[in-house]
């Protein structure tokens, strides 16, 4: 019920304790059994006041404007949208650069348990600006779903953030251009399980040559840097949806992978 002066509302400060009794003792007999308390009292300008100054506070003390904003530790996040709005005017790819429409830098949660890693955008993630959009996007959207979690709890993102022509086999010099991005989102997230999606991804984060049939199945250790007091990072690899979207024979593999990163994340 909403405060106000309804049903058995006292205005308490215009009566005696002994008044304070006696009305409350004939509400009572009336059969009123709640009572409202009026709200804090307003400001000046009809706010509340959350904080009274004591008068002997200096005046300049008084007017000071907090500091916490100007000088606190900077957050995830605005961290990653500092790197995401670097990554947005890169043009360390000539080509890549002159050819894409947009810079796909990832998408998801700042503070993501979980982090997806796939290869490079494609037509639709190039079109959009996000990853996974397209059919494959759908697939891994239900794969993310199949172990209890949303696109919105986890960070999903490519090795290269922009797409090669044709959709082409990103090149060594285009892949050492774009790592540092994707190790600095690593570091920033600091996710419990990266999944690695695909043979191109997995041999990138695992700095491996070997397939993705051999890499899956398994859990790693992430092999970049992770803070001294920081958690150990998992790498786990499987197929790319887009795989999976040609040979869905595999998908009970992808399953049996999910199922180890959801027992991974529930501890079990
Ligand atoms: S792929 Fe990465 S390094 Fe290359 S231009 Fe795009 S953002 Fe820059």
């Amino acid at each position: 019920m909403a405060m106000g002066h309804e049903k058995g509302f006292i205005p308490m400060e215009t009566k005696t304790i002994r008044d304070q009794e006696y009305f409350l003792k004939s509400l009572r007999e009336d059969g009123v059994e709640e009572i409202y308390v009026a709200r804090a009292k307003q400001t000046a300008a009809g706010k509340k006041s959350a904080v009274s100054v004591p008068p002997e506070v200096p005046q300049e003390a008084r007017t000071a404007q907090p500091s916490v904003s100007q000088t606190g530790p900077r957050s995830v996040r605005d961290e990653l949208i500092e790197l995401r709005d670097k990554v947005l005017a890169c043009s360390r790819c000539t080509e890549l650069a002159l050819t894409r429409k947009t810079v796909v830098f990832g998408a998801g949660n700042a503070s993501a348990k979980l982090m997806f890693v796939g290869e490079a955008p494609g037509h639709d993630e190039d079109v959009q600006g996000l990853p996974f959009v397209g059919k494959a996007g759908q697939l891994l959207t239900k794969i993310i779903e199949s172990i209890g979690y949303t696109r919105k709890q986890v960070f999903i993102c490519n090795v290269l953030k922009c797409r090669p022509p044709q959709n082409r086999t990103p090149q060594s010099d285009e892949i050492m251009n774009c790592h540092d991005y994707l190790m600095k989102q690593i570091a920033l997230i600091h996710p419990q399980i990266i999944c690695a999606l695909g043979t191109f991804a997995a041999q990138t984060i695992l700095k491996t040559g070997q397939s993705i049939s051999h890499l899956r199945g398994k859990f790693y250790d992430f092999p970049g840097s992770v803070p001294p007091d920081g958690q150990p990072i998992k790498v786990i690899c499987t197929f790319h949806p887009a795989y999976l979207l040609r040979n869905p024979q595999d998908k009970r593999k992808v399953w049996e992978d999910m199922k180890m990163i959801q027992k991974e994340l529930e501890g079990k």
